[in-house]
C-alpha cells in the first residue's frame, strides 16, 4: 500500500541481518555474536526489536505490538520517516512554524526541502492553506500538537482535515499528550494508515535521559522503520529501565497532577509581575509568556541560576521566553526572582 510513498533506494534495500534477527529464541549457549562470554547481562547485545518492552508499550496504550517501533528518542523516528519517505534534492516535508525545530533539522541533513506555514491568530493553523501549498514532492506533514514552543493544542478539526486531504504521511507528534487536556489521535491509526504517532518517555515519563522515542503506525510503515534503524537503536539499560518504569502508572498520573496543578499556579501569579505581557494559553507543561525586555529578564534569571528558553528570536515568538513548570519550590524560585527582578526595575 505505500510502495509508491517509500523511497526506490529503501525499497530495494536488503537490510543488514543481525546475530541476533537470525536467531531470537532462547538458547543455553550463545556463540553466534562475537561477544565476550563474560559480564552478563550487559556482554549480550539488545534484542533489535525490543519486543518485551513493545508488549509493554502495548498494554499502557492498547496498541498493538506490530504497530509500535522504539528508538532513541521521537528524533530517531523524525529522521527515519525523511529518509524513508523523502528522496533527498526533491522531495518535501511539510509544517507550521513556529514549531519543533528538529524537523527542519533532520530535513536539512538530508538534504530534503522544508516548507513551514506560518500559524495564524493566536497559533492557530490553517489547515487549507498548508493542503494549498502541498505538491507531488511534498511526502511528509509533520504536526506538533501540542505544539512546541507556542504550548497550544492544534483543533481536532484541523489535524482531520489534513489527515483526509493530504495524499502522504502525516506525523503527529504528540511528545506533550499526557499534559493536553486533547485526547490525542491514537484511535484514528485504524482510519488513517499513512498517520504516524510520535510519543516519548522524555516528558511526562521522566525518563528524558534514557532516550526511548516511540512512533505508532501502520505495522507496513512500521516494518520500514526497522529495516533503516540501526540494528540495535535502543540499548539493553533503556529496553530494562523502561520495562520497569512503565507499569508504575500511578506514579506517572501523580506527576502528571502535579505538574499540572503547577502550570496553573504560575498562570495565576505571573499575570502580577509588571513585565509580563502575555501569557499564552498553555496544553503542556510548560508556558509561553512574553515579557518587557524578555533578553534582560532572561539574563537576569540566568545569572542567579534560573535557566528558561529564550525564545525571543524565533518569529511570531518575539519577547517570549519558554518556561518550563518544575517542582513547586522552584516554580517558587522563579517567582521570587521575578518579583526581586520587578522591584529593581
Ligand atoms: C521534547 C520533544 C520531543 C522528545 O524528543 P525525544 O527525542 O523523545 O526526547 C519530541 N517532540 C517534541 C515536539 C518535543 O518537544
Amino acid at each position: 500500500m505505500f510502495e509508491q510513498l517509500i523511497r526506490t533506494c529503501i525499497r530495494e534495500l536488503h537490510p543488514y541481518s543481525s546475530a541476533r534477527d537470525e536467531f531470537s529464541g532462547q538458547a543455553s549457549v550463545y556463540l553466534d555474536a562475537n561477544e565476550n562470554p563474560f559480564n552478563s547481562p550487559y556482554n549480550r547485545y539488545p534484542d533489535p526489536l525490543a519486543h518485551s518492552l513493545k508488549e509493554e508499550i502495548a498494554s499502557v496504550k492498547g496498541i498493538a505490538p506490530t504497530k509500535i517501533f522504539t528508538g532513541n528518542g521521537s528524533d530517531e523516528a523524525i529522521d527515519l520517516i525523511i529518509r524513508i519517505f523523502c528522496e533527498p534534492g526533491k522531495d518535501e516535508v511539510l509544517s507550521y512554524s513556529p514549531t519543533y525545530g528538529m524537523y527542519q533539522v533532520c530535513a536539512a541533513i538530508n538534504n530534503v526541502k522544508y516548507t513551514a506555514v506560518p500559524l495564524g491568530q493566536g497559533f492557530l493553523p490553517d489547515a487549507q492553506e498548508l493542503l494549498g501549498m502541498a505538491g507531488p514532492a511534498s511526502r511528509v506533514v509533520f504536526i506538533c500538537s501540542p505544539n512546541n514552543p507556542t504550548s497550544n493544542s492544534f483543533p481536532r478539526e484541523s489535524i482531520l482535515q489534513i489527515l483526509d486531504h493530504f495524499p502522504g504521511i502525516v506525523v503527529i507528534d504528540e511528545a506533550y499528550i499526557d499534559f493536553s487536556s486533547n485526547p490525542g489521535f491514537l484511535d484514528a491509526l485504524e482510519r488513517y494508515p499513512r498517520l504516524v504517532i510520535l510519543q516519548t518517555l522524555s516528558k511526562a515519563w521522566g525518563l528524558a535521559g534514557i532516550r526511548l522515542g516511540m512512533a505508532f503506525a501502520h505495522e507496513e510503515i512500521i516494518s520500514w522503520m526497522n529495516r533503516v534503524k540501526y540494528p540495535y537503536n535502543v540499548n539493553v539499560l533503556t529496553q530494562q529501565m523502561a520495562l520497569n518504569v512503565l507499569p508504575d502508572r500511578d506514579r506517572k498520573e501523580k506527576w502528571i497532577r502535579e505538574i499540572l496543578a503547577g502550570r496553573e499556579f504560575l498562570l495565576n501569579q505571573l499575570p502580577a509581575f509588571p513585565m509580563v505581557e502575555k501569557i499564552f494559553p498553555s496544553d503542556a507543561n510548560f508556558l509561553l509568556v512574553r515579557f518587557r525586555d524578555a533578553r534582560k529578564v532572561f539574563h537576569y534569571l540566568m545569572d542567579i541560576g534560573i535557566i528558561v528558553r529564550d525564545r525571543s528570536s524565533v518569529p511570531s515568538c518575539e519577547g517570549c521566553l519558554r518556561i518550563t513548570v518544575g517542582k513547586p519550590q522552584e516554580n517558587e524560585a522563579l517567582l521570587h526572582a521575578l518579583k526581586e527582578y520587578a522591584e529593581a526595575e
